[in-house]
């Protein structure tokens, strides 16, 4: 998202209704008995005296169907009319949730994209914002009690539908609030907040009541698919502050936002992220590889410096190096002078003391664990440690009882 992005509109009068952001995702809209629980929620809402602006997703996971639909028709569907057709599905969610509020006599307008004033580029399947225009859409929430706007979408000046990347109901929410002058945005989501590793992946996880907006994108770097990092980067920018909830459950949430105040060094969660790729690379060809990587746009997780792998691994050869890359090798054809081997990032984020690192280590290297270590790094607000992909998910539960069960 562009720092320069022109976000213009009206903040909620000084004594009228408060105005609140809510996003509602595939997930919590699933089916149509969904679509009817959010409508009786959002009457719930408004009874209290606020006016909201309901940013939906498509139905559950109709984008993919839609994008399966695509490629039985072409195996490289042209984006411009991808664009048209995803678009669809969040058409169809706002119409069916405008139905249902409708039906409850609740006062609602549903905003289509041509009315809703995003404005992007032509980048078609990851549209820039350029402009944000709420003139309109302030209007209608001093008339409407619920304004229902499309999540995903925007228009260009010429009039094509783009989107703005797979999940990025989130930033439009956020681009809402911003241009509103809304200071919180509400996203309702699968689970009700961000634990300490993925609940279904490790079951003694625990719900984190606020995390700050760096460790949230080291987290969604890291692998965690809780929140879109544009909007999470957007939101850090005009210091609005994300409470992550659930729908039944709307009164615990994780909160995103400034940090609050330090509470030692006690890590904040782990995160598995399978689709790595670790390329050895050469002393002489080091320089041309940092090069071939810009222009590839890979995303580069962390340059392991070969020393930083000895504690828990073989020692690296000092002839080459090795870049983890967050990047599956389907797709993405090293230069043939690196050596790529897929592998599973497990990432510790927060403040971590070197005592907690060497816990992780022990654990790892303990006689009991098989997981196979082909690295570990360190920055300041992150721990990672890499190991083949089989050994993911085992490896971040092993870490997680270690290093937040205190079992022992
Ligand atoms: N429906 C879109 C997707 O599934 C956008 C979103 O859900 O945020 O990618
Ligand atoms: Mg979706």
């Amino acid at each position: 998202m562009n720092l320069s992005t022109k976000l213009s509109g009206t903040a909620s009068a000084p004594g009228g209704p408060s105005v609140r952001v809510q996003k509602f995702g595939g997930s919590c809209l699933y089916s149509t008995e969904q679509y009817l629980h959010v409508a009786s929620y959002l009457e719930k809402v408004c009874s209290e005296g606020a006016r909201v602006v309901a940013v939906v997703s498509a139905m559950g996971k109709t984008t993919q169907s839609l994008i399966d639909l695509a490629e039985r028709v072409s195996p490289n569907p042209s984006l411009r009319e991808l664009d048209l057709l995803l678009s669809t599905g969040e058409q169809q969610s706002i119409a069916l949730l405008g139905i249902a509020l409708k039906a409850r006599g609740i006062l609602v307008r549903v905003v289509h994209v041509f009315e809703l004033g995003i404005t992007t580029d032509n980048r078609h399947g990851s549209a820039e914002v350029i402009r944000v225009t709420m003139d309109r859409l302030g209007r209608w929430l001093e008339e409407f009690s619920v304004v229902v706007v499309p999540g995903f979408v925007g228009a260009t000046e010429d009039g094509a539908i783009t989107t703005l990347g797979r999940e990025a109901s989130d930033l439009t929410a956020v681009l809402l609030a911003s241009a509103l002058g809304v200071p919180r945005c509400e996203l309702f989501k699968e689970v009700d907040g961000v634990y300490t590793a993925d609940p279904g992946l490790v079951p003694g996880a625990q719900r984190l009541a606020h995390l700050d907006y760096q460790d949230m994108l080291e987290l969604a770097r890291s692998g965690a698919k809780i929140l879109h990092p544009s909007a999470v980067r957007l939101a850090q920018q005009h210091r609005i502050l994300l409470e992550l909830k659930t729908l039944h459950r709307p009164d615990t949430s994780t909160t995103v936002g400034a940090p609050e105040a330090p509470s030692g060094a006690i890590p904040l969660a782990l995160t598995l992220r399978q689709d790595c790729l670790i390329a050895r690379v050469a002393k002489e060809h080091q320089s041309r590889f940092s090069g071939w990587l810009r222009e590839s746009g890979a995303e580069q997780l962390v340059l392991a410096q070969p020393e930083s792998f000895a504690p828990v691994g073989r020692p690296e050869s000092p002839a080459s190096a090795s870049w983890l890359l967050a990047t599956d090798r389907r797709g993405f054809p090293l230069p043939e002078y690196a050596q790529a081997e897929e592998a599973a990032a497990v990432t510790l984020v927060g403040p971590i003391a070197d005592d907690v690192i060497q816990r992780g280590h022990e654990v790892l290297v303990s006689s009991g664990s098989t997981a196979r270590i082909l690295g570990f790094a360190r920055s300041q607000r992150a721990a990672r440690w890499v190991v083949s992909p089989a050994d993911g998910a085992a490896t971040c539960r092993v870490l997680h009882r270690r290093l937040f069960e205190r079992t022992e």
